[in-house]
C-alpha cells in the first residue's frame, strides 16, 4: 500500500472497532483489577462514537476532526478524552488525502503529540502510552515506503509493550494505589490501545 486514503482508514477504523468489541469483557476485567472496571465499555462506546462520525462525506483532516470531537462531546471519562484526543491530533498530523509513508508517519505523530498534552504518562507507567509510544516511534523507525510495513511494525511493537506492562507498577490513575500489588496482570489502556494497532495493520 503506498499511500493511504480516507476509505483505507474508514476500513482500518470498522477492523478496530470489531476487534476491541469482541474483547470488551476482557478490558473491563482488566480494569477491575485495579480500576473501577468501566474500560472495555468506555473504549467500545468511544469508538463506536468516532466510527458514526467517520461515515459522513469529508476530506480526510474533516473526519479525523470530527471523529475526535464526536468522541469528546458524546462520551466522557479518561478513556475518551485519549481516544478524542488521538484523532483530533492526527487531524493535526494530516496533510492531504492521499497520505504517503512520511503523511503516515505524520499523522500518528500528530495523534501522539496531542495525547501528551493530556496525560504526562511515559512508556514504564502502565497506562495506554505503553501501546501507543512505542507504536509511533516503531512506525518512525520503520524505513519502508509500504504503509502496510509502517502499520505492522506499530501493531508489533504495541503488542510486545503492551504485554511488557504485566510487570509494571502503575504510576498512574487509580491503579497507583495498588503498588506492588498492580503488578500480574496487563493494563487496560495498553490493551485496548495495542488490540487497535493491531487490527489497523489488518
Ligand atoms: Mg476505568
Amino acid at each position: 500500500m503506498n499511500t493511504l486514503t480516507t476509505d483505507n482508514f474508514r476500513a482500518m477504523l470498522q477492523r478496530a472497532y470489531a476487534c476491541i468489541k469482541a474483547r470488551e469483557d476482557e478490558f473491563s476485567k482488566l480494569d477491575a483489577i485495579t480500576g473501577d472496571g468501566d474500560h472495555g465499555t468506555a473504549i467500545v462506546s468511544a469508538f463506536s462514537a468516532a466510527i458514526k462520525a467517520s461515515e459522513k462525506d469529508a476530506d480526510f483532516k474533516t473526519m479525523l476532526n470530527d471523529m475526535g470531537f464526536a468522541i469528546m462531546m458524546e462520551t466522557s471519562g479518561s478513556t475518551s478524552t485519549l481516544l478524542g484526543a488521538f484523532f483530533l491530533g492526527m487531524s493535526n498530523g494530516c496533510a492531504g488525502n492521499e497520505l504517503d509513508a512520511n503523511g503516515v508517519k505524520a499523522l500518528f505523530n500528530g495523534g501522539l503529540a496531542n495525547v501528551r498534552k493530556q496525560t504526562k504518562a511515559d512508556v514504564g507507567d502502565k497506562t495506554m502510552m505503553d501501546a501507543l509510544i512505542p507504536a509511533v516511534k516503531a512506525m518512525d523507525d520503520c524505513s519502508s515506503d509500504d504503509i502496510a510495513d509502517l502499520l505492522s511494525a506499530a501493531a508489533k511493537a504495541a503488542k510486545k509493550s503492551a504485554e511488557d506492562t504485566i510487570d509494571m507498577i502503575a504510576k498512574f490513575g487509580r491503579a497507583r494505589n495498588y503498588g506492588e500489588r498492580s503488578k500480574g496482570s496487563m493494563d487496560s489502556g495498553a490493551a485496548s490501545w495495542a488490540t487497535m494497532f493491531g487490527a489497523f495493520a489488518g
